[in-house]
């Protein structure tokens, strides 16, 4: 049994909106699963205490430095969050320091600066689309225009399958 997830979420990773705000953008949300054949088990706002991975599950693959453009790999990725959560891989992995060495050109950079492959996010919140059926698999500027306005604050989506 695999999960598919739309994830969306802040464009600045400090970022949270209002309990109300929200709650009526996942209530947008879910209304953008609505047409013919389209399906979704769960819409929920869900707000992250600390900043958070927003990761894709097996759509990532690989990560390139934006400076040099070297192919960087995930492994270093999973060896930073793991060493910047106390040792613990598991769960949700939180980033309080978005700043990173990167290996390949030890340029100073931040991991939102980084090319991720599929795209990735850090965010302190999202609003979260579990196991969904739609005719177009991205949301459309227009929608994600409409979920920035109701939240008072740009939005992207982060696809994730687990
Ligand atoms: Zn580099």
């Amino acid at each position: 049994m695999s999960d598919l997830y739309i994830r969306v979420i802040p464009t600045d990773p400090q970022w949270q909106p209002t309990v109300e705000a929200a709650a009526r953008a996942a209530e947008y949300v879910a209304e953008l699963f609505v047409g013919p054949g389209d399906h979704v088990e769960s819409v929920e706002p869900v707000f992250h205490e600390r900043v958070t991975l927003i990761d894709g599950g097996e759509y990532m693959e690989d990560i390139f430095c934006s400076r040099c453009k070297a192919s960087i790999g995930v492994d270093w990725f999973w060896d930073l969050l793991i060493s910047r959560n106390g040792g613990r891989g598991a769960g949700e992995p939180t980033i309080d320091d978005l700043g990173v060495t990167v290996p390949c050109c030890s340029a100073a950079l931040t991991l939102p600066e980084l090319r991720f492959e599929g795209p990735v996010g850090f965010a302190r919140f999202e609003v979260s689309a579990m196991n969904w059926t739609r005719q177009v698999r991205d949301l459309s500027d227009a929608e994600l225009a409409a979920v920035g306005d109701i939240l008072r604050h740009p939005v992207t989506q982060i696809h994730a399958h687990y």
